[in-house]
C-alpha cells in the first residue's frame, strides 16, 4: 500500500494530524481514535512523502511493549533502507542511547552501569545506615523522593535549599552522597537515563547542537505520562524547530506515582503558542456499548478538555459481571471460560487478556490455566530477569564491563564459593572506602596483606585475576565465546546443581543462562543501525550488556513472544494495547479503587486505569469479581467496586449476584420452599 493510500484510510482529522509538519502539532483525543496510527503513519509519510531520512526520526512510548508493536506497525510500511537509522524506543532507551553517545561530556569512563532498582537501593542502605539503623521503610521513602526529585528535575543542591523539614532535609543529604557514590562506581540509575541527557543538552550548547542536528522529528506516544524531565528531553531536543507530534488522552494518564504531569499537556500549549491542536472523535476499536461503558464511567471525574467518542463498530453484547465465590472460583471461572470460549468464538488463545490491578492477582490464575493447558503469556511479574541465576549472570557481565561496579563484585564473588568470607569482605570493603576506590581494584592492591590474612589475599587475588583474564580475552577477540568459557571454566553449572533441590530445576537454571548469553548474542549482531546514537559507535559488547541490563530494569520477558497465547497483563501494562476479548478481573473495593488510593484519595488516578481497562476490548469485555478474598493472610468479605455503580446499569449483564437474582427464578423457589413447608405441616 503506498502511502496515499494510507492516508485515505483514514478521517481528515487524522489526515490533518499526518500532513501538518510546519509546527508543533497535539492530538488529543480518547481511547481507540487512532492517535497511535497518526504516529506510525506519520513516521512513513516524513519519510516517504517529505523525503526526511529515518535516522532524523525518533518516535518514543512508554513501555518496551508499545515500543515494539509501534516498530512492527511502522515495519509494515517502510520498505528496505527506507526504516534505518529510525528510532522507536522507549524514552529511557533513548536517554540511554545519548548517554552512551556522550560519555565523555557527562564525564562517564566507558563501560558504565547501569544501577537497577535493587542496586540503587542496596547503595542507599549502605549511605543511610552509616550514621544509624534505619529500616526498609526509610529507605524505600528517600528512593521514593529521590526519584521524584529526579523526575522533577531538582538536583541535590536545590532539593537541600528548599527542604520543607527534617526529613527531606535528611533525603536532600542521602541524594548528594548518592550521587558522588553512582559517579565514582562510573554508574547511572534508571531515572538518570532521563535526567543526566537534559542537564547535559541543558548546559552543553555543544552537545545540544549535536543532537539537533541528529534528531530532525520527534513524535512522542502516551503524552499524558510524560514526567517533568521527559518533557525536558523533548523540549530541548525539539526547542529551536519545533517540529513534534505527540498525541495524548488525560484520561489515561496513570503513572502520577511516578512523577507524570498530565498538565503537561497544558503547559505545551503555553510554552509552544503556535501549537496545532487537533481532537480525533471516532472511536475504531470497541463496540457502543463497550464505548459507552468507558465514557460513562470517566464523566464521574473532572475534566480540563471536554471530549466526545462514538463508535460505528454496532452496539455489541451486552458487559458481563460475574461475581464468584471467593478468588480462586474467580480465577477457575476466568480460565474454563477462555477455553470454552475459544472455540464457541472461533478465536485464537491471543484474542483474550485478562487484566487486573496487581500482578499477585495472576498467580491463581496461572495455576487455573496451566491446568486447562492453555497457553499464556505472562508480562512483567516474576520475569526472566528476576531470577537469581539470570540476576548471577548478569553480574558477572556487568563486572566484566565495569570492574568498578562493586554491587555486582559483591554478588558474585562467593559465586560459585571461592571461601571468601564476610570477614574478609567487611576489611576489604573497609580498605576501598578509606582510599576511594572500587573492591575490585583494592583486590589489587599490595598493602592489602597488611589487613586480611594473605590466604584470603591469595582467594581475592586469584578472583580478579580471573576476571582480568576473560576481560582480556573478550578484547582480543570473540567476547561471546569468552564469557561462555568463563562460564564453563568456573563451572557455574555445578554450583547450581548443588543449590537446587532437584537436577531438573538446576538444568533448567543453566538453560536460562544460556539463554541469555545468547539474548546477549543477537543483540550484539541486530542491524547497528536501529538507534539514533550508533551511527558513529561499532555496537560492542558494552553496548549490548548494558541494553540487556536496561531490558531487565524494564522487567523484559526473556523473548519477544507473538505466539498464540492470552496475554496477563496489569491495566497499567495494557496501555495502548488492544484485545477482541478482554476480562477485568477483581472489581472489588480495595483493589480496584486500590486501598492505598482510596486512603491516599485519588480515586481519580483509579478511575482512569479501570477506563485505561476498559478500553482495551474490541468486542467482549467481562467484569469478574470475588465475593471472598484473602489478605493479609485472612479470608475477608470483598465489596463490589464503586465503578461498577458507576457504569450504565442498563448495558451490564450480572450473574452469581444474589440481589440481582432473576426475579421468576426467585418467586419460584420462594414457592418451592413454600410448598415445602406445606408438606411438612402435612
Ligand atoms: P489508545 O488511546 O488506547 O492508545 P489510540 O488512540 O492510540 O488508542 P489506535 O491504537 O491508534 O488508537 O487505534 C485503535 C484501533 O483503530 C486500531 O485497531 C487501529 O488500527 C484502528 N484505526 C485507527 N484509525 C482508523 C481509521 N481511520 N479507520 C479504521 N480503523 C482505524
Ligand atoms: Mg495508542
Amino acid at each position: 500500500m503506498s502511502i496515499k493510500q494510507r492516508l485515505a484510510k483514514l478521517n481528515p482529522r487524522q489526515q490533518e494530524a499526518v500532513r501538518y509538519i510546519d509546527g508543533p502539532c497535539l492530538v488529543l483525543a480518547g481511547a481507540g481514535s487512532g492517535k497511535t496510527s497518526v504516529i506510525t503513519t506519520k513516521i512513513a509519510y516524513l519519510v516517504q512523502e517529505c523525503g526526511m531520512s529515518a535516522r532524523r526520526i525518533a518516535a518514543v512510548t512508554f513501555t518496551n511493549k508499545a515500543a515494539r508493536e509501534m516498530k512492527e506497525r511502522v515495519g509494515q510500511m517502510l520498505k528496505g533502507r527506507e526504516g534505518h537509522g529510525l528510532t522507536v524506543s522507549t524514552f529511557h532507551t533513548l536517554g540511554l542511547n545519548i548517554i552512551r553517545a556522550e560519555l565523555k561530556a557527562l564525564g562517564y569512563k566507558p563501560g558504565f552501569s547501569l544501577f537497577d532498582p535493587e542496586d540503587a537501593k542496596a547503595l542507599l542502605r549502605d549511605l543511610m545506615n552509616k550514621d544509624a539503623q534505619v529500616d526498609a521503610d526509610q529507605i524505600n521513602r528517600v528512593q521514593h523522593q529521590i526519584s521524584q526529585w529526579k523526575n522533577d528535575l531538582i538536583l541535590p543542591g536545590q532539593a537541600l535549599s528548599h527542604a520543607a523539614d527534617d526529613d527531606e532535609q535528611y533525603a536532600a543529604r542521602v541524594f548528594e552522597a548518592y550521587g558522588r557514590h553512582l559517579k565514582a562506581y562510573n554508574a547511572v540509575d534508571f531515572d538518570d537515563l532521563i535526567l543526566l541527557p537534559v542537564v547535559l543538552l541543558r548546559d552543553d550548547p555543544e552537545a545540544l547542537a549535536r543532537w539537533r542536528r541528529k534528531i530532525h522529528y520527534m513524535l512522542v506516544d502516551e503524552y499524558q505520562d510524560t514526567n517533568v524531565s521527559q518533557y525536558q528531553l523533548v523540549q530541548l531536543l525539539m526547542g529551536e524547530r519545533k517540529t513534534f507530534t505527540v498525541v495524548g488522552d488525560d484520561d489515561q494518564s496513570i503513572y502520577a506515582w511516578r512523577g507524570a504531569r498530565p498538565e503537561n499537556l497544558v503547559t505545551l500549549g503555553e510554552d509552544f503558542p503556535r501549537l496545532n491542536v487537533i481532537k480525533l472523535e471516532q472511536n475504531y476499536r470497541s463496540t457502543g456499548t463497550i464505548l459507552r461503558a468507558a465514557n460513562t464511567l470517566i464523566s464521574n471525574n473532572p475534566h480540563v478538555y471536554e471530549k466526545t467518542l462514538w463508535s460505528e463498530m454496532g452496539e455489541g453484547a451486552a458487559i458481563r459481571v460475574v461475581v464468584n465465590r471467593h478468588e480462586e472460583a474467580e480465577a477457575e471461572r476466568v480460565a474454563s471460560e477462555i477455553l470454552t470460549r475459544r472455540i464457541k468464538e472461533r478465536a485464537e488463545w491471543r484474542d483474550f487478556a485478562v487484566l487486573y490491578r496487581g500482578n499477585f492477582q495472576a498467580r491463581l490464575l496461572e495455576l487455573k490455566l496451566q491446568h486447562y493447558q492453555i497457553p499464556y503469556k505472562l508480562s512483567g511479574g516474576t520475569s526472566f530477569f528476576s531470577r537469581n541465576e539470570i540476576k548471577d549472570a548478569m553480574a558477572y557481565l556487568r563486572l566484566l564491563i565495569n570492574p568498578a561496579d562493586d554491587n555486582a563484585f559483591l554478588r558474585i564473588v562467593n559465586v560459585p564459593r571461592r571461601e571468601v568470607g564476610p570477614g574478609t569482605l567487611e576489611k576489604l570493603a573497609n580498605y576501598a572506602t578509606d582510599r576511594g576506590i572500587s573492591l575490585f581494584a583494592a583486590c589489587h592492591e599490595l598493602g592489602l596483606e597488611q589487613q586480611l590474612p594473605i590466604r584470603a589475599v591469595e582467594r581475592l587475588g586469584r578472583f580478579t585475576h580471573f576476571i582480568d583474564g576473560v576481560r582480556r580475552r573478550m578484547d582480543q577477540g570473540d567476547a561471546i565465546a569468552a564469557i561462555r568459557d568463563m562460564l564453563r571454566e568456573m563451572d557455574y553449572e555445578a554450583w547450581l546443581y548443588q543449590n537446587a533441590s532437584a537436577p531438573t530445576i538446576a538444568e533448567r537454571r543453566m538453560a536460562n543462562v544460556w539463554i541469555l548469553i545468547d539474548q546477549l548474542e543477537k543483540s550484539m549482531n541486530r542491524d547497528p543501525e536501529d538507534t539514533a546514537s550508533t551511527e558513529t559507535e561499532t555496537d560492542g559488547v558494552e553496548a549490548a550488556i548494558s541494553r540487556l541490563v536496561l531490558r531487565d530494569i524494564l522487567e523484559q520477558q526473556a523473548e519477544e513472544d507473538d505466539s498464540d497465547r492470552v496475554q496477563l497483563l496489569t491495566m497499567h501494562a495494557s496501555k495502548g494495547l488492544e484485545f477482541p476479548h478482554v476480562y477485568l478481573m477483581g472489581l472489588e473495593e480495595d483493589l480496584l479503587p486500590h486501598r492505598n488510593a482510596v486512603e491516599a484519595g485519588t480515586v481519580e488516578e483509579e478511575r482512569r486505569l479501570a477506563y485505561v481497562g476498559i478500553t482495551r476490548a474490541r468486542r467482549t469485555l467481562t467484569l469478574t469479581l470475588a465475593r471472598q478474598r484473602k489478605a493479609y493472610g485472612e479470608l475477608m468479605d470483598c465489596v463490589p467496586s464503586r465503578f461498577l455503580d458507576e457504569l450504565p446499569e442498563g448495558d451490564l449483564d450480572w450473574e452469581g449476584r444474589a440481589d440481582k437474582e432473576d426475579p421468576e427464578k426467585k418467586q419460584a423457589r420462594g414457592q418451592d420452599a413454600l410448598a415445602g413447608i406445606r408438606s411438612l405441616l402435612g
